[in-house]
């Protein structure tokens, strides 16, 4: 059994390319492309680089001793939030960059809910020179005004979606239109382990330098370069892509994955996919998504706007479909009691996606010995609103 992706594009029954065919040039050329290009000695040395200087990788991973006490257990945090715009998405899009240059490229769009893949194709887009369209529903525009506003401020044009709920799923039709009409000077990022094939795998790879660091970061402080358990949270999954990349065909480390449960399983307000799903195609590919009976995507809920998302990427599915992963379901109320935890025991804002995956440790046992590496995919700063707004502070 393997978890990774096989050479048709699937991770086991998910994945694969559901486009309508006016978009096949495209997704064709990116598919021939993308593991010549990336295997390129040139290509791995800029995307190396600009890890290093730009981004300010490697991201330390850090004992955190006043949590692992408390939890009796050792829990590593592997600081993406310390990278340059505050999460993990960087990597993502600093590889696309590079790959859409590759190509010939000189036009960038993308999609964006909360904004936050937005803001770091806008960064690479103004890093590189290139132009940048945005395209966001109009509810999400006035819902997050900074993030609109440091979009502008790189330099990228933001155009809001004005069709269907205007949210997330109506800018990426918006976008999806634009490729069509643009299908030789445009590249589309996408901002997760989603897509039609090859972006899932494309995505994986780029990402997976965060299991490659956590490895000899590990051996250096523990001895060894596997840990007993990675646990991370899943929107579309591309942290937590990143998180297990080396690790998925070693059944030794175990997999946890943190969904949004948000006000709970049955509320009908909830992100929970691996429990409330089931298979469908989302945005290009099968996996599994949160629908009604005759098919309609479900609107998801969380109170983190990065895991309010009504599917996962198909290497997830393909985890939870074969037992490889662990899914937990994390409520808001006990995300947001876990993020004010590590504020006080460590010194260290979270990001409220990543607050989901560190309430695992209220939710699960682990023993003295076990070395539990978690991927700290973001920052807090862009939530403080939220957490003045529930702790009253
Ligand atoms: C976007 C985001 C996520 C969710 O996206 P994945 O693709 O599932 O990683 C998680 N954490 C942070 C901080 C984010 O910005």
């Amino acid at each position: 059994m393997s978890y990774n992706i096989n050479n048709k594009g699937y991770y086991g029954e998910f994945g694969g390319a559901f486009i309508p065919e006016m978009l096949y040039p495209n997704v064709e050329e990116l598919r021939q492309n993308y593991l010549k290009v990336m295997a390129e000695p040139e290509f791995q040395k800029e995307f190396d680089k600009l890890l290093k200087d730009y981004v300010g990788r490697p991201s330390p991973l850090y004992f955190a001793k006043r949590l692992s006490a408390k939890y009796n257990t050792k829990i590593y945090l592997k600081r993406e939030d310390l990278n340059h715009t505050g999460a993990h998405k960087i990597n993502n899009t600093i590889g696309q960059i590079l790959m859409a240059k590759r190509l010939g490229k000189q036009r960038i769009i993308a999609e964006t809910g909360a904004g936050q893949h937005g803001v770091a194709t806008a960064t690479v887009c103004a890093l590189m020179g290139l132009e940048c369209i945005v395209y966001m529903g109009e509810i999400d525009i006035a819902r997050q005004a900074p993030n609109v506003a440091r979009m502008k401020m790189l330099g990228a044009t933001v155009i809001p979606a004005v069709s269907g709920s205007k949210t997330l799923k109506d800018a990426t039709n918006e976008a999806i239109r634009d490729w069509i009409n643009n299908p030789v000077d445009t590249h589309y990022i996408i901002g997760s382990v989603v897509g039609p094939h090859p972006y899932p795998d494309m995505v994986a790879r780029f990402q997976a330098v965060v299991s490659k660091e956590i490895q000899w970061q590990l051996k250096e402080q523990e001895g060894k370069t596997k840990p007993d358990y990675v646990i991370a949270c899943v929107g579309g999954g591309s942290n937590a892509a990143g998180a297990y990349y080396h690790f998925l065909e070693d059944t030794n480390v175990k997999l946890i994955a943190a969904e949004a449960a948000g006000k709970g399983i049955q509320s009908g307000e909830s992100a929970a996919t691996s429990v409330l799903g089931n298979e469908g195609i989302i945005h290009g590919s099968k996996s599994l998504l949160m629908q009604t009976k005759d098919g309609q995507i479900t609107e998801p809920y969380s109170i983190s706007a990065g895991l309010d998302y009504p599917g996962i990427g198909p290497m997830h599915a393909h985890l939870y479909k074969t037992g490889r992963a662990e899914f937990i379901s994390i409520t808001d109320d006990e995300a947001m009691k876990a993020g004010l935890e590590l504020c006080k025991l460590e010194g260290i804002i979270p990001a409220i996606e990543s607050s989901h995956a560190l309430a695992i440790f209220e939710q699960k046992t682990f023993k003295p010995n076990d070395v539990v590496v978690l991927s700290l995919s973001g920052r807090g700063d862009k939530d403080l609103e939220t957490y003045i707004n529930y702790f009253n502070l």
